[in-house]
């Protein structure tokens, strides 16, 4: 059976859904023959590059293309802005278009750089180089992940780009050009994808499900898009998974546990819970999301979208700054599930603590976040020297207020570290990392029940009341 992404790639240049600019200088660049005999399709997995390449084949093989622009152009004299792309495109009903669309056109070979990398495999690929096509105007060379090749590969392909033959056509696709050599780069007609446009993802997906026969709700559309994070192919997969999990029918509600997402209700929750400094709240939902298969990142990234499109006041903005910091500490965390009940209660904290203040929650939060990473992470295990604190760049502009809470906090970071050795001792544990974040979340917890005893009096008094806190933990 064909995949749901195969049978829907587009077949003709008006087909293709995004990637408007790309699309258009492709086109126009084909119709004008200034491609050159190598272009190189450079963006993120599932943006096009395949589609694009298999066009630019179809181009060379379709045996109506030229009779069309020979018309178009006499046409075009008489007013040459208007283009019509229609007129210009695919026919896609000749033999050439449909050898291409089954994959068995003589005239157009293709090379996976991915599991194809040795210069065997480029020897191999390019055989018939020396020969004229059998059938097409071109002979179409497709290099997928052309990044992944070897040295030797590339030098090859190279050495073969410098004596180029009108009658052949390479099409390199890579997700990475950095890693492409400079000689390679600048001999190339390039053209650059962007994630697809989440509007455009989801009324595609809608299209394609009514075309289906699919049932499908608005908010699953939502969730599939936000799923797809800008790959058109990823979000056709999902579609397509979900639909024969559900039998075509697809609900908002059955699509969390399946992509690893929060319900909406609880995303909406949690802003509230944090606004509310509901701290017990906070740690149960987060329980339950995370045993119901939910993704921390995903979870915090939802938080973000949700805030994005539903809250303006000042508040929630500020909570999805300090979230959004989390997300990268997160990203690059080896244990996100045990550390994201930590980074919500912080928000919580922060948000708490310094409620009008958005530059020393901000500080409060960065603060927090990084002498923990270097509790958790670092191999000398020390906790941040305030001394450095006090000399790097960014901390020169602080108050004196959150300066003397950025050290004050230090210190009850090292009591935090001592109380936790006990525990460990008195437990008899190993030097398991799991357990030490585990319990250093609780400590945290703690202290965040502490201060909620704090009386909500005003910015100064809870200032105070923070530092005395912290001051009387020390002795
Ligand atoms: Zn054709």
């Amino acid at each position: 059976m064909c995949s749901l992404p195969n049978k829907m790639r587009p077949r003709k240049f008006s087909e293709v859904v995004g990637q408007e600019m790309a699309v258009k200088l492709l086109h126009e660049g084909l119709k004008k023959n200034i491609i050159g005999s190598v272009c190189l399709l450079n963006g993120p997995a599932g943006t096009g590059k395949t589609t694009l390449a298999r066009l630019i084949a179809q181009w060379n093989c379709c045996e109506n293309i030229k009779d069309k622009i020979t018309k178009s152009n006499s046409e075009n004299e008489a007013s040459p802005n208007t283009i019509n792309v229609e007129e210009n495109d695919l026919c896609g009903q000749c033999t050439g278009c449909k050898d291409l669309i089954n994959g068995s056109h003589p005239d157009v070979l293709e090379l996976d750089g991915a599991s194809k990398t040795s210069v065997d495999d480029i020897r191999q690929l390019l055989e018939g180089y020396i020969y004229r096509p059998v059938k097409a105007k071109k002979r179409t060379y497709i290099i997928d992940e052309v990044h992944m090749l070897s040295r030797s590969a590339i030098s090859a392909l190279l050495k073969t780009l410098e004596e180029p033959k009108e009658y052949a056509q390479f099409v390199l696709a890579t997700t990475e050009i950095e890693k492409l050599p400079k000689t390679l780069v600048s001999r190339c007609f390039k053209i650059n994808l962007e994630s697809i446009n989440k509007n455009k993802i989801s009324e595609h997906i809608k299209n394609v499900s009514d075309k289906q026969g699919y049932y499908i709700e608005d908010d699953a559309v939502n969730k599939i898009v936000f799923s797809s994070k800008g790959s058109m192919r990823q979000a056709l997969s999902i579609l397509e998974q979900a639909a024969i999990v559900f039998e075509n029918k697809i609900k908002s509600e059955n699509l969390d546990q399946m992509l690893g997402l929060a319900s909406s209700d609880q995303v909406e929750n949690m802003v509230q819970m944090i606004l509310d400094y509901n701290l017990e709240g906070i740690k149960n939902t987060i329980d339950k999301i995370l045993e119901n298969g939910a993704d921390p990142l995903n979870f915090i990234s939802q938080i973000l979208t949700f805030i994005r499109k539903k809250k303006a006041d000042k508040k929630s903005i500020t909570i999805g700054f300090m979230l959004a910091q989390s997300c990268v500490d997160l990203n690059k965390s080896p244990y996100p599930a045990e550390l994201l009940d930590m980074y919500i209660l912080k928000a919580a904290l922060c948000l708490k603590v310094f409620p009008e203040d958005s530059t020393t929650q901000n500080d409060c939060q960065n603060n927090l976040s990084s002498s923990k990473n270097e509790q958790n992470f670092s191999e000398n295990d020390q906790p941040v020297n305030s001394h450095d604190f006090g000399n790097s760049k960014k901390t020169q502009t602080k108050t004196k207020d959150s300066q003397a809470f950025v050290n004050n906090s230090n210190r009850s970071e090292k009591s935090e570290k001592q109380s936790l050795s006990q525990l460990k001792d008195e437990k008899h544990t190993t030097n398991n990392k799991a357990y030490q974040i585990d319990q250093e979340s609780k400590v945290v917890s703690n202290n965040t029940q502490n201060n909620s005893q704090a009386n909500d009096t005003s910015n100064t008094d809870l200032r105070n009341k923070a530092l005395d806190m912290f001051n009387k933990e020390n002795k």
